[in-house]
C-alpha cells in the first residue's frame, strides 16, 4: 500500500476561501497536520486524527507527515494561504530531497490557495495590474543584507512589491528600514496597502503614502503591498479610494 501526503491551502481566512479541491482533499485524509490555529479552521471528522505543532516547527512536521504516510495512510497538511508561498509545500520538497528513498515512492499532491498577496491585492483593487514580485521580510531563512539588495533591485526594476512576514518579535525593526530604503527609489505619494487579517472577522485595510508608511502599525497578520511609480489612487465618493497600477507602462504604447 503507498501512502499519500497532499499539501492543502486553506486559503487567507474562513471557509469561503477553501476552494472545493482542497475540501475535498481534507475531508479523504486519515490525519491532519499542520500549525495548531490553522487545523482549527478545519471542521472536525470523527474518525481523522489531528496534529497541531508549533509554527516554527515546519521541518519537524513535514518529515513526521512523511514518516505517517510512508506507512501507507492518506495524510493532509495544512497551510494558510496558498501553500507554495513561503509555506509548507517547500518545506515537504526538502525533506524529500533529503529523507529516505522510500518518501519519493508516495504519492504527493500540492493543492492551491488563495494567496495573502491576492486577497489584500483584490480588496485595494487592482495594485498588481503590472509587474510586480513578493519577498518575505524575514531574516530568518536569509541574510538581511541580501533582502536589502533585492528591495534595490525590485524598486529600481520598477515592480509593485508585496512583503510577507513584514514584522514580528523578534524583528521589530525591519519593516521601518525596508520602507526607507524604497523611499529612495519611489515617490513620497506611492500608494502603500496595509491588508491585515483578510478574510477573517477582523479584517482591516489601510491605504497610505509611501511617506507615511512608517506611522501605521503592522504585524505578523499583515501583508503590505508597495506600488509602483504607475500605481495611483482613484478617489469614490463614499467609499475607500481605488488602488490600481496600469496594465500598460505610459509612453510604452506610443
Ligand atoms: N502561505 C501563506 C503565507 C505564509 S507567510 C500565503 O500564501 O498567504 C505568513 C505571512 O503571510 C504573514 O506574516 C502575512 O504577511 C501574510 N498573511 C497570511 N495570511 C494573511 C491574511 N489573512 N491577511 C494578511 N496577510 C496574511
Amino acid at each position: 500500500m503507498t501512502g499519500r501526503l497532499t499539501v492543502v491551502g486553506l486559503g487567507p481566512g474562513d471557509d469561503r476561501y477553501l476552494t472545493r479541491e482542497a475540501s475535498d482533499a481534507l475531508e479523504a485524509a486519515d490525519a491532519l497536520y499542520g500549525y495548531g490555529p490553522y487545523l482549527d479552521r478545519v471542521p472536525a471528522q470523527a474518525a481523522q486524527t489531528r496534529h497541531a505543532s508549533d509554527n516554527r516547527e515546519e521541518g519537524a512536521r513535514a518529515e513526521t507527515a512523511l514518516r505517517q504516510a510512508a506507512q501507507g495512510a492518506s495524510v493532509a497538511l495544512v497551510s494558510g494561504g496558498d501553500p507554495g508561498v513561503f509555506a509548507m509545500a517547500a518545506s515537504v520538497c526538502e525533506a524529500i530531497e533529503t529523507g529516505p528513498e522510500a518518501w519519493r515512492a508516495l504519492h504527493i499532491a500540492i493543492i492551491p490557495g488563495i494567496t495573502a498577496m491576492l486577497a489584500v491585492a483584490a480588496r485595494a483593487g487592482a495594485p498588481l495590474g503590472h509587474d510586480f514580485c513578493a519577498l518575505s521580510l524575514s531574516d530568518n531563512l536569509k541574510p538581511w543584507e541580501m533582502i536589502e539588495r533585492r528591495l534595490d533591485a525590485a524598486a529600481s526594476a520598477g515592480f509593485v512589491i508585496a512583503f510577507y512576514n513584514p514584522v514580528s518579535r523578534a524583528r521589530p525593526w525591519q519593516l521601518a528600514k525596508a520602507l526607507a530604503l524604497l523611499a529612495r527609489h519611489l515617490p513620497d505619494r506611492t500608494p502603500v496597502i496595509f491588508g491585515r487579517a483578510v478574510g477573517r472577522a477582523d479584517e482591516s485595510l489601510t491605504v497610505t503614502p509611501l511617506a507615511s508608511a512608517h506611522e501605521v502599525a503592522a504585524d505578523m497578520a499583515t501583508l503590505i503591498i508597495v506600488g509602483s511609480r504607475e500605481t495611483r489612487l482613484i478617489v469614490c465618493e463614499g467609499q475607500a479610494p481605488l488602488v490600481y497600477t496600469p496594465r500598460a507602462v505610459e509612453g510604452a504604447m506610443a
